[in-house]
């Protein structure tokens, strides 16, 4: 199974290490040639959403991606990630506006920015979650339905074909929440 991860910016080197350890295939989107490879899913890593998305225009990787997430190919959005997938955003402007979620950015303020905390995951059961000046998801609607929640807030969904997390389960020992993903791509 081959799983394509955006490298342009961000924690991608993470991804790639978890989804071998697991034993896919990993090759990393950095042009538009990239984006028109053979892949079963893409992940959109963490890092800063706003650098990300003008990163993703210009060499023109974000119609290609935008089109094929639109065909049903699996994706998943980490931190960062999930903020390009959202249809709307509070503090930043909408990427792919795939998913029907709200989500808002830097959510837990300057002294939250970083912190460690175990979430159950629907599906999963308790799993580790790394969260970095993360964003929560304040709305899903229609066929978006929360997975996860930490003190109150939504950290985690899925719609269809698309997962994301506000957190990182590429920084854990944890395997679980990328091979539900590469179970959403068999
Ligand atoms: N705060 C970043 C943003 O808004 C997300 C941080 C992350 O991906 N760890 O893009």
């Amino acid at each position: 199974m081959m799983v394509a991860v955006l490298a342009l910016q961000g924690a991608f080197e993470e991804h790639e290490k978890m989804l071998r350890k697991l034993g896919a295939d990993t090759l990393q989107i950095r042009e538009k040639r990239d984006a028109e490879k053979q892949f079963e899913g893409l992940i959109i890593p963490g890092g800063e959403s706003t650098v990300m998305h003008k990163l993703l225009s210009e060499p023109d990787i974000f119609d290609v991606l935008g089109e094929r997430i639109a065909q049903g190919m699996p994706v998943f959005g980490t931190c960062a990630g999930m903020i390009l997938l959202a249809k709307n955003v509070e503090g930043g402007k909408p990427c792919f506006g795939a998913m029907d979620i709200s989500v808002k950015r830097n959510a837990y303020g300057r002294q939250l920015g970083s912190f460690h905390t175990d979430v159950n995951f629907k599906g999963i059961g308790i799993v580790p979650a790394t969260f970095i000046r993360a964003p929560y998801i304040e709305k899903a609607e229609n066929e978006a339905e929360i997975l996860a929640w930490a003190d109150g807030s939504a950290v985690a969904a899925r719609e269809k074909n698309m997962l994301a997390t506000a957190f990182h389960p590429e920084l854990c020992d944890d395997t679980r929440v990328h091979e539900y993903f590469l179970n959403m791509m068999k």
